[in-house]
Order: structure tokens, then C-alpha cells, then sequence
């Protein structure tokens, strides 16, 4: 391995420190390295590959579908894409998707929705967008614009096109933040990179009551909180609240970059023939893999699964919060979990892989737990024990 991590730091662009493992293979909730080391997953490719690795079916779909035909570019229509969309529209009551490559482009594209709404209404106006503080949207540009952690946008977005924030579950911040050039808000139903925060019911439906009495759009970012994480197949659905534009992606593939996002009844219509496009995005290759993963969540029952084996998971956590002081508190929801410390979680992290548990942080005081959604009771007994135990030590 040590070879290989030599050349990676010779020739690949040193913007993470990564953890010293190669990574090689996959099978179920395991992971091995090229050493033959096993790891149980409780990353899932930071919230992404929610059917586990080597599912057969999900495999030999995108098998096929590499013989039939990879790419076609959106001049043309192609089945895989179409069918995914209904997929999507179908599960979500919402109108019409747009397919990307990323979590981040996902975002790009809600955004131009939101400003275009406005500038169609009032074209004399530069507009603006509410964003949460400690949010995470991602890396673009635009993006990172509407990211609320000083720590990402730092040196990359120009002072002017920063978004206005205001505190996430903070009704009354947001009311007072919105003015005649607000053209849409956009939150996280759950924050993940922020440190695991659920919104409050409240906040969501405040949320809406404000952009429904405003006229602007309402972007929910499920990137990380979506595709059944939560418990139900979108998190928002937990909250009875819809979002006018919705942005999916990491397990929307599970595993091939994919992302899209989804445009209700409202923001249908604001974009027309020329407003946006991409190349890759929605191509056959990447939406035969979320036609399928459609396909597996209701074959495998994901979204009850997550309940259950959830439920379970936060009675454990439960228990190492009140065992340990140095748990400061325990967050999360459906498979999507958060453990406080009263000090960086680092080295924990790194005890946890030499044990063979590969957990992940969201922020340096938290470690998050996002495993694949179809991990069992006995991996959470295996992930708790491993992590007793380096606790113990500690
Ligand atoms: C990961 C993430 C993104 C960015 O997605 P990429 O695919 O990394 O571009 C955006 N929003 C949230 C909430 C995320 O967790």
C-alpha cells in the first residue's frame, strides 16, 4: 500500500488528507484493503452507497447497460433517464428533473431556478438567497456561496456574492433577514457536515408559510439527508412540508455520480430551452443506475429497514452517551447519526480504522455515523463494541 500512497502524493492534487489505506474491494457492509484488511463500513462512501457493495442486481444492471450504450448527450432522449425521472417524480409528488453529476451541480441548478422565479416576475433586480449558517452545499463556487462555514468559502467566493445567512431553526433570524430582492431559501432538512442537526418542525413549516406569503422558492438540499436516510425516502416527507425545488444526490446512485435536482409545481417553468444544461448529466450509464436503486429500495424494503435497524442504532448510541462524559451529546435520525465529544474526535477516528471500523467526523468534535442503509443489528452491535472499547481505553 505504502507504494501506492507515495505515488497517489506524487501525482494526485493534495486538497484532503486521506486516511494511509487503499482501498480495493467491497462486499456487503465490508470493505477491504489491499493488504486484505477488513473494515466494517459505517461511512458508505460519506452517505452514498446505501445498498452495500456487490449487490448482484444493481451490478448487473449497470453490466448491461454498459453493452447497450454509455452516452448519448441531452441533444437526444434515452430510455434510462426517462424512466429514472418518473421514478423520481412518482416517489416525490413533484413535477419534473433535471439529472446532474453531482451533489454540488444539483445545487447550481436550484439556485438559478430560484433566481430566474424571481427574474421572470421582476427583471430589474439582483437577487439574493437565504442560506442556514453552518450548512454545507457544496464546493463550487455558487455552491459555497450558500455555505454557511467560513472555513470552505475562505478565499474562493467574492465578498458580493456571498449569500445573507441566517441560524438554522431560527424562525425569527429568517424572517428577518428576507427583503425585496430574496428570491429563494435553502436549507438542509437535516445538517450533515454542520454536525448532524435536524431541522425543528416548526422551522420547515415556517419555512414555507414565508416563501408561500413572499412568492420566492423554497430549496431543500437532500444530497446527504435524502434517498431513505432519514427513515422515510425523503426526509422532508417526515415533516409533511414540501420544498419547491429539492436537490438529490450520493446515494442516488449508490456509487455512480449522479445527482439531480427535482422542481415542484411552482419552479416548474421557470428554466426554459437554453437556460441550463450539462453534458454528462443525466446520461444512460448514471440513470440506469438510479432507475435501479429505485428499483432495489422498494424490492429490499429500505425505507422500513432504515426504521428498524435506526431505531436500534440510537438506543446504542444512547447507551456510549450516557457511559462516556466525554459525550457531550447524541443527534440523528433514521441511519444518519451524530456523537458529540468535548474534543476532536481524530484520534478516535483513527483507532476505530487500525480496528477494522471505518467511521467518519462532520465537523472536529463529532463523529457521524451514516453506514449503508442495509447494515443489520449485528453490525451495529460490531460498530458499537469496536467503539466501546477505544473509549474505554481513552
Ligand atoms: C455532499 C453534499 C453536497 C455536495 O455533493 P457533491 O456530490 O460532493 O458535490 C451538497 N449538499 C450536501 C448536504 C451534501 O452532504
Amino acid at each position: 500500500m505504502k507504494e501506492y500512497i507515495n505515488k497517489a502524493e506524487k501525482y494526485i492534487l493534495k486538497t484532503y488528507n486521506r486516511y494511509q489505506i487503499v482501498l480495493e474491494k467491497g462486499e456487503g457492509v465490508y470493505l477491504y484493503d489491499m493488504e486484505g484488511k477488513k473494515y466494517l463500513d459505517f461511512a458508505a462512501g460519506i452517505a452514498v452507497f446505501a445498498l452495500g457493495y456487490g449487490n448482484q442486481e444493481y451490478n448487473d444492471a449497470l453490466k448491461a447497460q454498459i453493452d447497450q450504450i454509455l452516452h448519448t448527450s441531452n441533444l437526444y432522449y434515452n430510455k434510462p433517464a426517462i424512466e429514472a425521472a418518473e421514478k423520481i417524480v412518482n416517489a416525490s409528488g413533484m413535477k419534473k428533473v433535471f439529472f446532474t453529476n453531482s451533489g454540488t451541480e444539483a445545487i447550481e441548478g436550484a439556485l438559478k431556478v430560484a433566481r430566474k422565479y424571481a427574474y421572470n416576475k421582476d427583471n430589474s433586480k439582483e437577487y439574493e438567497i437565504i442560506a442556514m449558517n453552518h450548512s454545507f452545499h457544496g464546493r463550487s463556487q455558487g455552491a459555497l456561496s450558500v455555505t454557511g462555514n467560513s472555513h470552505y468559502q475562505e478565499g474562493f467566493v467574492p465578498k458580493d456574492c456571498v449569500a445573507v445567512f441566517a441560524d438554522f431553526n431560527d424562525l425569527d433570524d429568517v424572517k428577518s433577514k428576507i427583503t425585496d430582492k430574496t428570491c429563494g431559501i435553502i436549507c438542509e432538512v437535516v445538517q450533515g457536515e454542520g454536525g448532524i442537526y435536524p431541522a425543528d418542525p416548526e422551522f420547515l413549516k415556517g419555512l414555507r408559510a414565508l416563501c408561500d406569503e413572499h412568492d420566492i422558492l423554497l430549496i431543500f438540499d437532500e444530497v446527504q439527508c435524502g434517498m431513505g436516510r432519514c427513515g422515510s425516502l425523503f426526509a422532508h416527507d417526515l415533516y409533511g412540508v414540501k420544498p419547491d425545488v429539492m436537490a438529490l444526490a450520493k446515494a442516488l446512485g449508490c456509487g455512480v455520480p449522479v445527482g439531480a435536482f427535482v422542481v415542484g409545481e411552482k419552479a416548474d417553468g421557470a428554466l426554459v430551452p437554453g437556460d441550463h444544461g450539462t453534458t454528462y448529466g443525466g446520461n444512460p450509464f448514471a440513470t440506469a443506475a438510479v432507475s435501479k436503486v429505485f428499483d432495489l429500495y422498494e424490492k429490499l424494503g429500505i425505507v422500513d429497514h432504515v426504521n428498524e435497524v435506526g431505531a436500534y442504532l440510537s438506543e446504542k448510541l444512547d447507551e456510549l452517551a450516557t457511559k462516556y462524559d466525554c459525550i457531550k451529546a447524541h443527534r440523528g435520525i433514521g441511519l444518519m447519526h451524530g456523537l458529540e465529544f468535548d474534543q476532536p474526535v481524530a484520534a478516535i477516528i483513527q483507532k476505530a480504522l487500525e480496528k477494522g471500523l471505518i467511521i467518519i467526523s462532520a465537523g472536529a468534535n463529532i463523529i457521524r455515523f451514516v453506514p449503508p442503509l442495509v447494515i443489520e443489528k449485528e453490525h451495529v452491535d460490531e460498530m458499537t463494541q469496536i467503539l466501546d472499547s477505544i473509549l474505554k481505553e481513552l
